[in-house]
């Protein structure tokens, strides 16, 4: 399950940051490696800062697994893959550079889905290949 940041009581219970820890499951279709998929759910740990103008800093973690075919030599792969988050949003439109949130509450799912994106490598390696591919470069 996917948190939604409700700002306004936030405030009004002046808890400017929060942590949250959740986990979700991730949409496959993001993912196009050839017979590899999630084999875990994504694990997220973020904290929120809401700022003097109502902005809202997102920094923190995700953390998710892939398993499937060795993208190289075929044998069973599994791999853990950790990406940073860091965004900003702002009341309103989004402006390009952040994301936009409305009525004082913030959903996660568009900003968790661009970040996973950005985190999934082009090719799963098993461990032999992962070690050969370091020597090699
Ligand atoms: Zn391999």
């Amino acid at each position: 399950m996917i948190p939604r940041i409700d700002v306004r009581s936030a405030i009004a219970r002046k808890q400017f940051s929060e942590e949250l820890i959740f986990e979700y499951g991730a949409d496959w279709s993001l993912l196009d490696i050839p017979f590899v998929s999630f084999s875990s759910p994504v694990c997220v740990t973020l904290r929120y800062e809401i700022l003097e103008n109502d902005d809202v800093e997102i920094t923190g973690q995700m953390r998710f697994s892939l398993k499937g075919e060795c993208s190289r030599c075929l044998s069973d792969a599994e791999q853990s893959f950790t990406a940073e988050l860091d965004a900003l949003f702002v009341m309103g439109e989004s402006d390009g550079e952040s994301y936009g949130y409305r009525n004082g509450v913030i959903f996660l799912e568009e900003f968790l889905r661009d970040s996973l994106m950005v985190a999934l490598p082009p090719r799963l390696l098993c461990g032999n290949c992962s070690a050969s591919d370091g020597e090699n470069e």
